[in-house]
């Protein structure tokens, strides 16, 4: 086979991955490179150790299945450095030091009012490790980036001291190593592990709390470090003095530094975190499908991502493209768990507003189709977005029996159905009502 078949079978190996899963492709993979292809094996060529990692851990059997779907043959695939391994040539030996999310960097990243003081100091931090803000704590909710900051910091300081000793790991990590360092009668070897590093790194220190000899040790490796001017940055999911059963001497050494919050995102910033995560993916988005999510998923960027691949998992699915269609539909199941606060006055709010017509009509015994349609949407619309039963629903609409709710709602499916203006109506009408929701 000449080199450019090959290189053609490559491409379409690397777009058949990207096809099976979305949520794992990377803008990256353009750096991707074959290094061998034997009849058996396909070796490929990644731009550094963390790009490897990411695949090796991500997308070993995604890469493997495109590999056996566009050869037809049953390959194998390895990665490894480019440049490095191959036909000739030492397999790749990872560079030294934690294992670091290829993904999380400060270049993908997004600062917004809600991280920017995180940000700052991280950034701050990473460039003079030890004397700018010594120990960074920084606390938040789950899924607001405190991880991806603590391998954004420990890339950067990588990046400009290569031979610095970084240890980044879990509080659950750190524990348990000293229990097994306890068990194993080997203090001595964990004392040199951690209390001699360039920099400690320590994610989700809540962890510590109730712990009181793996606390004393953290006290004295903490002391350590920091009298020899090492790093320390820790994060938790709320500040040192509400850690429950933190000893007071941790809880002020934690003070003594910078401690800064992460809060929820705005509106803005959610919206560029939707960009940057489709533009990593390599995912064309519009602003009103980005715009969608960020008004759907409100409260932890976690979710933010996952709205974002159900949606593109779907489309590939579907064989459809993106539209905001094709968007509402993916995450309607999601929605609905977001607005399980929504009640039915919510819902008689939007209805009554929209149609011009007051709460005591829809409760009273006409029966012009002005009243009963707005009637019956809410009806439906009650069953659709709150938990209550029918009986409830007909309370609130006049003292309605369940029959008439019943046939009120089937009768609204149906129009939704068969009418394009009517499922217009209703996912307007849902949009209002979700929107007004603070989640
Ligand atoms: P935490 O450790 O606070 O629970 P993570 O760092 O694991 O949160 O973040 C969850 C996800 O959200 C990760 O995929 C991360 O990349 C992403 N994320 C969080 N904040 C941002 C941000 N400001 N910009 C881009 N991605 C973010
Ligand atoms: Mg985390």
């Amino acid at each position: 086979m000449s080199a450019p078949d090959v290189e053609n079978i490559f491409a379409d190996i690397i777009e058949r991955a990207r096809a099976l899963d979305p949520a794992n492709a990377r803008k990256w993979f353009e750096q991707l490179k074959i290094l061998r292809f034997d009849g058996g094996s396909i070796r490929i060529g990644c731009p550094d150790d963390a790009s490897v990692r990411f695949l090796e851990e991500n997308c070993r059997s995604v890469f493997t299945r495109a590999a056996q779907q566009i050869t037809g043959h049953l390959v194998t695939v390895e990665f490894g450095v480019n440049g490095v391994g191959g036909s000739q040539g030492p397999v790749a030996i990872a560079a030294p030091g934690p294992a670091l999310h290829p993904d999380y960097t400060f270049d993908n990243f997004v600062v917004g009012p809600s991280n920017r003081l995180a940000h700052a100091s991280c950034v701050a931090v990473s460039q003079s490790l030890g004397t700018t803000y010594n120990p960074l704590f920084l606390y938040g909710n789950s899924g607001l980036g405190k991880t991806h900051l603590l391998h954004a910091v420990c890339h950067e300081a990588r990046r400009r001291s290569p031979g610095l000793v970084i240890q980044l790991l879990s509080c659950e990590d750190f524990v348990n190593r000293f229990i097994r360092a306890i068990e194993q009668g080997n203090l001595t070897s964990f004392h040199s592990q951690f209390r001699t590093v360039g920099a400690l790194v320590i994610d989700d220190i809540q962890f510590l709390r109730e712990r009181e000899q793996s606390q004393e040790e953290f006290f004295h490796t903490f002391n350590a470090l920091y009298n020899s001017g090492r790093q320390i940055i820790l994060t938790a999911d709320s500040p040192p003095t509400e850690i429950p059963s933190l000893e007071d001497r941790l809880i002020s050494r934690f003070n003594w530094g910078l401690v800064a919050r992460i809060d929820p995102p705005s509106y803005e910033t959610r919206v560029a975190i939707v960009q940057k995560k489709a533009h990593l993916r390599d995912l064309p988005i519009d602003d009103e499908i980005a715009e969608y999510i960020a008004r759907q998923v409100q409260a932890n960027i976690r979710e933010l991502e996952g709205a974002l691949t159900t949606i593109y998992a779907l489309s590939v699915t579907s064989k459809e493209p993106v539209t905001l269609d094709l968007a509402q539909r993916a995450l309607e199941g999601q929605i609905k768990l977001a607005v399980r606060h929504i009640s039915i006055t919510d819902i008689i709010d939007v209805v009554t507003r929209h149609f011009d017509v007051r709460l005591t009509d829809l409760q009273s015994k006409r029966r012009s189709q002005s009243i009963t349609t707005p009637r019956q949407i809410c009806m439906y619309l009650a069953r659709a977005l709150t938990k209550h039963s029918l009986e409830e629903i007909g309370g609130h609409l006049g003292g309605r029996d369940h029959t008439t709710v019943m046939h009120a709602c089937g009768k609204i499916a149906e129009e939704k159905q068969s009418d394009p203006k009517m499922d217009a109506l209703l996912g307007e009408l849902t949009k209002q009502i979700t929107q007004a929701q603070p989640v």
